[in-house]
C-alpha cells in the first residue's frame, strides 16, 4: 500500500490531448522554470467491470444491428462516453415511449444501474427486443432484497433518492414493500415497529464510512434487521474509496475525475476531503479546472470514478504539466481483475483495436 514513485511515466499517462485554452496560458519564457508538483495517482481508479461492460454492449449492439440503437437513460453517468456513444448511432432516451413507431424493430439497452421490474414488461408489452446492461452486481442486489421479501421481511433500502440504480432496485418489489433509508437520521425516525422483520440491502456505489453508520443506527433500533447475503457496495466503490483515503493526506487538492450526478465519483471527494485533502474537486473534463484558483500547490491527488474514461486522467495530468514539473506517485491500494461478460446474443461479434480503446476509456 506504499506510494510508488514513478521514475517514468507509464504508457497510460502519455495524454497530450491539451486544448487551445491550456496551451494559451503556458508563460512564453521557454527558460523559466516550471514550479515542482507530485500527483498522487490513484489506483484502481476509472471504469469498473459493470460500465466496461455496459459500454462493449452498446458498441456491440451497434455493430450487429447497425444503427440506431436506443438506451434508455445514460448508459454511465459520464457525458464523453454518451457523447462517443452518440456519435457512433446510439440514441438516448428516458422513457420506451420515446422510440418512434417504426423504430420499433431496433434494439434498446438499458443502462447500468438496472431498471425496475416494470420496464422489461413494458418492453415485452410492445414487442421490443431489449438488451439489459445492468451491472450483475447491481442484479445481486436486485435478488437480495428479492431474497428478503421472500422470507417475509420488509426491506430497507439505504441508498440515494431518485438515483436510477434506487428506482430500479425499490421496482423489483410492489409498492410499499421497500423503504429506502438516506441517513442516521432516517433510520431513527422510521415508523415501523421495533419488531418487525426487516432486511437491508444497499446502492452499490455509497460511501463505505456513512454506510456503515446507518447501518449501526438501524441494528440499534431494529433487534430483527437482516443484512444481506451478500455485501452490497461493490467491489470498485470500495477499492476505489480505500485508494483516495490512503493518498489524500497531505495533498493541497484532490481531484476526482466524474459527473455531477455520478454517485461513486462525489463519494470519492468526500472520502479524500475527510481523509486530509485540503480541497477536493469533481471535474469532468481539463478545461473545469478553476487553473486560476489552483495556485502554490505541491502535492496534488488524483482519482476518476468508476464511470470516467482514462483518456480524461491523461488530459487533466497533461494540463498539469503544461503549468508545472510534474512527478507521479501511484498510490495503489488493489489490482482489479474483475471482468464481466456481455449478453449471449452479443458474444459472436468481435470488436477492432479501436472499438476496445474506446470500451476501455482510452481513446
Ligand atoms: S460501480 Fe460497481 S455496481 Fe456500479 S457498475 Fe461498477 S462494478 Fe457495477
Amino acid at each position: 500500500m506504499a506510494l510508488i514513485d514513478l521514475a517514468t511515466e507509464p504508457a497510460t499517462l502519455t495524454g497530450q490531448g491539451v486544448g487551445s485554452h491550456l496551451r494559451g496560458m503556458v508563460s512564453s519564457d521557454p527558460h523559466r522554470r516550471k514550479p515542482p508538483l507530485t500527483i498522487r495517482l490513484c489506483g484502481p481508479r476509472g471504469f469498473c467491470a459493470g460500465v466496461d461492460r455496459a459500454i462493449q454492449i452498446v458498441v456491440l449492439a451497434l455493430k450487429k444491428y447497425g444503427p440506431p440503437v436506443y438506451v434508455r437513460h445514460e448508459i454511465v453517468h459520464n457525458r464523453y462516453v454518451v457523447e462517443g456513444l452518440q456519435a457512433k448511432g446510439a440514441v438516448f432516451i428516458e422513457e420506451l415511449d420515446e422510440i418512434p413507431a417504426d423504430h420499433r424493430d431496433a434494439p434498446v439497452v438499458f443502462s447500468a444501474h438496472g431498471v425496475p421490474k416494470s420496464v422489461p414488461a413494458d418492453a415485452q408489452a410492445k414487442n421490443l427486443f431489449y438488451l439489459d446492461a445492468t451491472c450483475p452486481l447491481v442484479s445481486k442486489v436486485h435478488k437480495q432484497a428479492m431474497r428478503h421479501a421472500r422470507l417475509g421481511r420488509h426491506v430497507l433500502l439505504v441508498g440515494h433518492a431518485g438515483h436510477p440504480e434506487v428506482i430500479g432496485t425499490m421496482g423489483q418489489l410492489p409498492d410499499g414493500a421497500v423503504t429506502l433509508v438516506e441517513t442516521e437520521e432516517d433510520a431513527a425516525r422510521l415508523p415501523l415497529p421495533l419488531d418487525a422483520e426487516l432486511g437491508f440491502v444497499t446502492q452499490t456505489t455509497l460511501s463505505v464510512a456513512d454506510t456503515a453508520g446507518i447501518i449501526r443506527a438501524l441494528e440499534g433500533r431494529f433487534p430483527a434487521l437482516h443484512a444481506p447475503a451478500a455485501e452490497s457496495i461493490c467491489y470498485a466503490t470500495t477499492n476505489r474509496q480505500e485508494a483516495v483515503e490512503h493518498a489524500a493526506p497531505g495533498t493541497d487538492l484532490f481531484l476526482v475525475v466524474g459527473a455531477p450526478n455520478s454517485s461513486n465519483s462525489k463519494r470519492l471527494v468526500e472520502v479524500a476531503e475527510r481523509a486530509g485533502a485540503t480541497r477536493g474537486l469533481l471535474v469532468q473534463r481539463a478545461s473545469e479546472i478553476p487553473w486560476d484558483e489552483v495556485g502554490a500547490i505541491s502535492t496534488l491527488g488524483l482519482s476518476a470514478g468508476a464511470s470516467a474514461p482514462e483518456i480524461i486522467v491523461d488530459e487533466i495530468i497533461a494540463g498539469f504539466r503544461e503549468r508545472f514539473d510534474v512527478s507521479i506517485e501511484l498510490a495503489e491500494t488493489a489490482i482489479e481483475t474483475e471482468n464481466f461478460p456481455v449478453n449471449r446474443e452479443l458474444r459472436d461479434t468481435p470488436l477492432t483495436a479501436v472499438d476496445m480503446a474506446f470500451v476501455n476509456g482510452i481513446a
